[in-house]
């Protein structure tokens, strides 16, 4: 297949990331953004507390910096927090251009409302009452629906870069585009691409507990790892204290801000914990409530624990936080009576694909976005409302430089082969599998960790990957096997990373390195040359 200079940008994802990118770039290029699923199924979508804005007179630039330094534990990268803290308010005017309907205040920074959350010195998040990510998210899909140079591909999914290696030539590395899979036809087609952009999001669904949506199965990360680009800080999984415990609603989120106003973490007996774990007991950073949850579980043998706001006033948990109040509603919940049955969650990769400020990976014409992205903005942990703000900040600049920087030249891509491939004879391998791999995470890689642990975690898991490896060679391919791939593939890279840092820091936490070093640095992993674990297996076109 050639590639000519009219190829577009093909963007991998169209949450906030890969929104950003295609609404920046489209004025000048042609774009296709791919989404998996339904468009509407993105981790932005989910979004509620909000994003921040340095917008206030008693905020500052060093304040933020310095917030998210004291977040991230010691490994935030400077540079990356104080440029993107810098550039936080022109994020919110052009969000507000594009017609997001913050919260008001005629009183506030540019007519805002902005509230406060755990870890900011002062009030800077801008948000949309209790659902921010999806009034954020709606506005910039009506505006890419819009847009005659945008085509918004839904069901189709990314199944590996196209690099250097699958052109058989002396050429130097490079992206050239991707195979995507049309789930509705079934079929692998060839993308050229004048750039490509992983905006995939996070990996939360490697995990047995998680807020994310059934999107997040690291496949950008695990795309760019295999197409030879170096990941970072993968230990550094964020898990949400509160994450509703029901057999009907695995990843409903209870916010943060129903401690802040109050509610209280209690056993079973009503006796409340928090204040046994750390002086300021429910308000004590995500890491330790998370941290205190999963003692209180496993010394009580429990399957939840409750959090309970029946002690505040029902007028204002109704007005505060409706999303919540009529999701549990819907439930059989009323949280104005009823404790809310709770349990830790995986919610935020705070790792990923190693970039720079303009979204560029260690392979010319790849870039990367967002929460599949690991920037130096995060360390080992994330302040909260930092992550929507990355993805419009470093959205924009990557534009800018794909802008001035996409390749011209014509290269001709082979076609995806599935000569040796047949139709899988039967799924319960991968629904299998997919459980055994999440489970596994959840116990030996969750919020604490042993060494011995996480040995056995990657036995297994190496085991895991051979078994798919060879269904993935044999069989045509399904995105339930796609995403097990990637999976599998993400998880080895965090059990790795883990196993790679001899303290606990920020989110990773290991019993038998239970003391923080005076100096520390980012994990940085490069796939190693030559190792079966490093190799493509066969059916994807090389
Ligand atoms: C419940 C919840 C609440 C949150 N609250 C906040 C908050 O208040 N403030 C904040 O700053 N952050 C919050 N976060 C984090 C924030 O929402 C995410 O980090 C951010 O939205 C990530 O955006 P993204 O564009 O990188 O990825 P996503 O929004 O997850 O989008 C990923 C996109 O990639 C697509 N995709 C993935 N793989 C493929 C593939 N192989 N082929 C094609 N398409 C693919 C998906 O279909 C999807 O369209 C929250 C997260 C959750 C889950």
């Amino acid at each position: 297949m050639e590639s000519t200079r009219n190829d577009p940008v093909v963007i991998v994802g169209a949450g906030l990331a890969g929104l950003t990118v295609a609404l920046h770039l489209a004025a000048q290029r042609p774009v296709v953004v791919l989404a998996k699923r339904g468009v509407h199924e993105a981790a932005t979508a989910w979004a509620q507390g909000g994003i921040v804005g340095v917008l206030g007179h008693d905020d500052s630039i060093e304040s933020h910096v310095r917030d998210t330094q004291d977040a991230g534990a010691g490994l935030v990268d400077e540079a990356a927090a104080r440029f993107i803290a810098e550039r936080s308010a022109e994020a919110i005017e052009w969000l507000v251009a594009q017609g997001v309907p913050f919260s008001p205040d005629p009183q506030g920074p540019l007519g805002l409302h902005l509230t406060r959350e755990g870890g900011h010195a002062v009030r800077r998040i801008a948000h949309a009452a209790d659902a921010t990510g999806k009034a954020i998210h709606e506005a910039l899909l009506e505006q890419v629906r819009r847009h005659p140079s945008i085509e918004l591909r839904e069901r189709w999914m990314a199944v590996d870069l196209i690099t250097s290696r699958h052109l058989k030539r002396d050429e130097p590395p490079r992206c050239y585009g991707v195979y995507a899979l049309d789930i509705e036809r079934g079929r692998v087609d060839t993308l050229p691409a004048a750039a490509v952009v992983l905006a995939t999001g996070g990996v939360g669904k490697v995990y047995r507990y998680t807020s994310n949506p059934d999107t997040a199965t690291g496949d950008g990360i695990a795309m760019a790892w295999r197409a030879g680009c170096r990941v970072g800080n993968m230990e550094f999984i964020q898990f949400h204290p509160t994450c509703l415990y029901h057999p009907q609603e695995r990843s409903f989120l209870i916010t943060e801000a129903l401690r802040g106003e109050g509610a209280h973490l209690k056993l079973p007996d009503g006796t409340r914990f928090m204040p046994a774990h750390d002086a300021r007991a429910e308000l004590a950073p995500r890491d330790i409530v998370a941290r205190a949850i999963d003692f209180e579980m496993k010394k009580h043998g429990l399957d939840h624990v409750w959090l309970d706001a029946t002690h505040l006033d029902a007028g204002f948990l109704k007005e505060h936080f409706p999303t919540i109040y009529a999701r549990c509603l819907s439930l059989g919940i009323d949280i104005t009576r009823q404790p809310i049955p709770v349990v830790p969650a995986a919610h935020y990769t705070c790792g990923g694909i190693v970039t720079d400020l303009n979204g560029r990976t260690d392979l010319p014409g790849l870039y990367a976005v967002g929460e599949s992205t690991y920037t130096g903005l995060h360390g080992a942990n994330r302040l909260a409302s930092n992550s929507l703000l990355e993805c419009v900040v470093l959205g924009r600049t990557t534009a800018q430089h794909i802008q001035a920087h996409a390749r011209m030249e014509v290269a001709a891509l082979p076609p995806w082969d599935e000569s040796q491939v047949e139709d899988a004879d039967e799924q319960v391998v991968i629904a299998h599998n997919w459980d055994e791999l999440r489970l596994l995470m959840w116990n030996y890689v969750g919020i604490v960790r042993t060494t011995r642990r996480l040995e056995r975690a990657l036995h297994r898991i190496q085991l895991l990957r051979s078994e798919i490896d060879d269904y993935y060679s044999n069989f045509r391919v399904t995105r339930d096997l796609l995403e097990l791939r990637n999976l599998v593939e993400c998880a080895e890279l965090i059990v790795r990373s883990a196993l790679m840092r001899h303290e606990s820091r920020g989110l990773h936490f290991s019993r038998d390195f239970p003391r923080t070093l005076p100096v520390s640095f980012p994990t940085i992993l490069t796939r190693p040359a030559g190792r079966r674990w490093a190799d493509s297996p066969p059916g994807c076109g090389l």
